[in-house]
């Protein structure tokens, strides 16, 4: 496939090449479909990217199977990887303007949050693992002067990482940072709505010394590219992130091929509580609307379910729901746009259609409810705020994925505790407090991989990120992470 031209109003022409990325090269695919970008802050196309089938995807394995064996990257010192990743994460940053406006054509999400947060984000999670890889110790077991045994980490071999579009290159980084540094080759498949950025990044790491064939993309459909790479009798670990129904799918790819490793970080229906000792009813009605809005709602660990005391619901909801008139919903590439669009227009009847479950089960709706900003040909809706919803209702139970808040009241803590954890998933929940006790018994009792006391969402390198239920136990971040990508291995050494 040849190289396109996308030009980007006020910001001019940017080249990308729509072909996959193997062997340290763009090539031809050898599928002839293809699938068309769209942006969808406009719903115009941006650009073709090749669809890639079964035969793409062998030759993407062959090409990392090759690169692992020959040991040009899983046998070079920690030391040298360190210093290839360092240069990735570099170039990563020098091309931080270019990739955050191909991310936010592609993905509707305002150029503010891509330049400042989700490309220094990615470029600074390669640099973490970099940086971290020559500081991992072996272990020397107390077997008795009879023996010496050793116990290392190895890496696992060739890595699909499978990413959804909500934040395409930082989730991709989640995967690329320890599965490179820990000396595995990668097949990186991006979602079908979010391409550009992972084949870009793919040429700047070969840029930055990555041997040829150690990181592979392979653009296209998850019915064929990622099927192809879940069943792959030669791909060693799947490190995936997107809805639960797809993870339970590789599952099964897993188990009706090689056993190989699954590594499943899925979706997320979170609580946020809020006890009638919280103090500062205004940080609370900050952090709880961006909490749920941000990315326009597209976030798995999104507070969508916000449980509050009924002594200080009404005040809370009508602190929301000012904050949430004044979120800036617009164009993406307005430096002040702070809520862009959804992701396609699957995507947009899909949250309509909650929004209209939602009243129809009877749901209270206090603000938003409504596509907007139709002239533009794009996929936004409001951001949309129910109270009155009862656990039960579908806006409490499913993933939305889009910008929609269910608020729910209760009596007592232990009514709050056990609304919070009758979900299926179990990724981020938050209680807000002045008690350090309702802080430490609360925070023990909420089944969740994250738990925020008096803050929603944060999050650092420095601790893991994963879940439980049907989150999936995946761990990314942290050095924990390096564990999802490796082995232990134990040699023993005879004395005689
Ligand atoms: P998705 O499951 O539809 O797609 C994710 C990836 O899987 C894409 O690359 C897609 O092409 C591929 N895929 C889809 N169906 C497939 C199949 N049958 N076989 C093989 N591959 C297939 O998810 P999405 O809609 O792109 O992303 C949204 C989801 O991601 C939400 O559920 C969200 O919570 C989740 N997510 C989780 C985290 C986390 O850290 N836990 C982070 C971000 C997003």
């Amino acid at each position: 496939m040849e190289q396109q031209s996308i030009q980007v109003p006020g910001y001019g022409a940017i080249m990308i090449c729509g072909s996959p990325f193997i062997d340290g090269r763009f090539r031809s695919a050898q599928s002839d479909e293809t699938l068309v970008t769209i942006n969808p802050a406009t719903g115009q196309p941006i650009a073709s990217i090749a669809a890639c089938g079964a035969a793409d995807v062998d030759a993407a394995v062959a090409s990392a199977r090759k690169a692992f064996e020959d040991g040009r990257w899983s046998r070079r010192s920690p030391k040298d990887r360190k210093l290839v990743l360092q240069r990735f994460a570099d170039l990563l940053d020098e091309h931080r303007e270019e990739l955050a406006l191909l991310e936010t054509l592609e993905v509707g999400k305002p150029i503010s949050d891509t330049r400042s947060v989700d490309i220094p984000k990615a470029a600074y999670m390669i640099r973490w693992y970099a940086e971290a890889i020559d500081k991992q110790y072996g272990d020397v077991a107390p077997t008795g002067p009879t023996a010496l045994a050793l116990t290392t980490r190895e890496p696992l071999g060739v890595v699909a990482a499978i990413i959804p579009w909500n934040f395409p290159l930082y989730l991709a980084a989640y995967k690329l940072g320890p599965a490179l540094a820990t000396g595995n080759s990668v097949i990186l498949k991006p979602a079908e709505q979010s391409s550009l950025t992972a084949l870009r990044a793919a040429e700047l790491a070969v840029e930055a010394g990555l041997p040829e064939g150690v990181f592979n993309v392979v653009t296209g459909n998850g019915l064929t590219a990622g099927r192809a790479l879940g069943l792959h009798m030669d791909v060693d670990c799947i490190a995936f992130t997107g809805s639960a129904r797809t993870a339970k799918v590789f599952l099964r790819y897993a188990g009706e091929s090689n056993m190989k490793k699954v590594q499943l970080e899925a979706g997320g229906k979170s609580p946020n509580i809020v006890m009638p000792d919280a103090t500062d009813l205004d940080e609370i009605a900050r952090q709880a609307a961006w909490g749920v809005f941000y990315n326009a709602g597209q976030v798995c660990s999104a507070g969508s379910r916000l449980l509050v005391h009924r002594n200080v619901h009404d005040e809370l909801l009508g602190k929301i729901a000012d904050v949430t008139a004044e979120m800036k919903i617009g164009d993406p590439l307005d430096e002040a746009t702070q809520i862009g669009a959804l992701i396609d227009e699957a995507q947009l009847r899909r949250v309509l259609g909650y929004i209209e479950q939602g009243k129809l089960e009877g749901a209270e709706l206090v603000a938003g409810g409504n596509r907007t900003l139709l002239s533009s040909g794009g996929y936004f809706v409001e951001p949309t705020i129910f109270a009155g919803v009862s656990n039960q209702m579908a806006i409490a139970r499913d993933e939305i994925f889009g910008p929609v808040l269910s608020v729910i009241g209760f009596d007592s803590a232990d009514e709050a505790i056990s609304i919070a954890n009758d979900s299926d998933f179990a990724l981020g929940a938050a209680v807000w407090t002045s008690s350090i006790d309702t802080a430490h018994s609360v925070s023990a009792l909420l089944h969740a991989g994250l738990v925020w006391v008096n803050n929603y969402d944060a999050s650092d390198l420095t601790v893991p990120w994963g879940g439980f239920k049907q989150t999936g136990t995946g761990r990314d971040k942290s050095l924990e992470a390096m564990n999802e990508y490796t082995g232990s291995k134990t040699v023993w050494i005879a004395r005689r």
